[in-house]
């Protein structure tokens, strides 16, 4: 008796939970992964990245090279219908089973190589300015903000933050933390704020602010955070399945609600849970093993389903060796949380989870 045909499995989007799941069903179907860039870029290791560029040589890596066995298509997907999907180049892509891991977009270089000149070149622009301009104080802005302040001290860095209070992702407690310690580094932070990014075109190094205040630095970098990279799904079969926030709607195996053979997982679907990278890898592993048993022809309702556990675990570093984290009974700053993450920001432990050496 013939083989049955060997099922066409597409995952779009190659960062945390699509690079997870594509590694786990690789040799379980013709496993095509769509992303915009060659590599996948571990994405709390790159405020590092920007004070020291070498560290970024480990913390970006190329598909392929956790990808032994399955077809990377380096473009953006733009489109999908009940069989295929339609990429920027106006190609189509046949699927039988569909990931959806698109989480949040960005402007980066298509190649690794380009990846890692720009981090030289922002860590030239950080070694070149005496002073420095952080707009935003979520993770992003705050963790670089951390960098710079433990390894360039000299430094003036100012953080304008439009929130009332920092990290607003992370309770009260972890955001006063946070800010006694950005003070304690002489980093200057301005709460209930924006900055007017357009009066800097001409080149000069003064910034106003919303407030009225003028602020003097060489350089300034945007952490405003990225958007959700859902819009592109807007024109698609899968319109109405996405919430007022644009984030996809998903059952509790993890598939598209009303869809039998379009999974979602990460930061895109709409899980009310907090969005870390490593429940998206939690939500990786769960439709990994669903998708095994359909693909198998096995019983739907032996499927695994999401679980939401309160009180997740986030921790943000503050420079090489201390964090602030949110537990779920405490919240901690300063070495013992900076254990946790500070020194290496996992890195390690994701190049090993995707089979690869620690890159050191
Ligand atoms: C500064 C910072 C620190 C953090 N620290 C931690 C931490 O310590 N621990 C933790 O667990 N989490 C942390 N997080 C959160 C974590 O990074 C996210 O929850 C995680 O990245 C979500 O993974 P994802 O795969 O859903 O989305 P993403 O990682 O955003 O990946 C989405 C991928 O989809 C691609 N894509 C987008 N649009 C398209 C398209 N149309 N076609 C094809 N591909 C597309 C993107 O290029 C990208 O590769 C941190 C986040 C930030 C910003």
């Amino acid at each position: 008796m013939a083989n049955p045909p060997v099922k066409k499995i597409v995952v779009i989007g190659g960062g945390v939970a699509g690079s997870y799941i594509a590694k786990s069903l690789q040799f379980h179907g013709n496993l095509t992964l769509i992303d915009p860039k060659e590599y996948f870029e571990i994405p709390w290791a790159s405020l590092r990245g920007m004070v020291e560029p070498s560290f970024a040589e480990r913390s970006l890596i190329q598909h392929k090279d956790y990808l032994t066995a399955s077809r990377l298509i380096v473009s953006n997907a733009i489109s999908i219908t009940d069989s295929e999907i339609l990429i920027l180049e106006g190609r189509t892509i046949p699927y039988d089973y569909l990931v959806i891991a698109t989480g949040h977009g960005d402007q980066v270089p298509k190649t690794r190589s380009e990846r890692l000149k720009q981090y030289q070149s922002e860590n030239e622009k950080i070694k070149a300015s005496q002073s420095i301009l952080i707009v935003g104080g979520g993770p992003t802005g705050v963790e670089l903000a951390g960098e710079i302040a433990v390894d360039f001290p000299e430094k003036k860095v100012t953080l304008v933050h439009k929130g009332y209070r920092l990290l607003e992702f992370l309770g009260p407690k972890a955001s006063k933390k946070t800010l006694e310690w950005l003070k304690s580094r002489r980093v200057e932070v301005k709460l209930d704020q924006t900055v007017n990014l357009e009066d800097v075109s001409d080149g000069s190094n003064r910034y106003t602010t919303s407030a009225g205040e003028t602020i003097r630095a060489d350089c300034h970098f945007i952490c405003t955070g990225k958007p959700l990279a859902s819009s592109w799904l807007k024109g698609t079969i899968l319109r109405d399945r996405l919430d007022k926030s644009g984030r996809l709607i998903v059952d509790e195996n993890l598939r598209v609600k009303g869809r039998n053979n379009i999974f979602a997982i990460g930061d895109i679907t709409n899980i009310k849970e907090m969005k870390q990278g490593y429940l998206a890898k939690k939500q990786a592993s769960v439709a990994a093993k669903n998708l095994q048993i359909l693909i198998r022809g096995g019983d739907e309702s032996k499927m695994s389903c999401y679980k939401v556990k309160s009180g997740n675990t986030a921790v943000v570093s503050l420079g090489r060796h201390d964090a602030v984290a949110q537990l779920p009974l405490t919240t901690m700053i300063g070495l013992i949380p900076g254990l946790i993450k500070s020194k290496d920001l996992f890195v390690g432990k994701t190049r090993k989870e995707l089979d690869l050496d620690s890159g050191d």
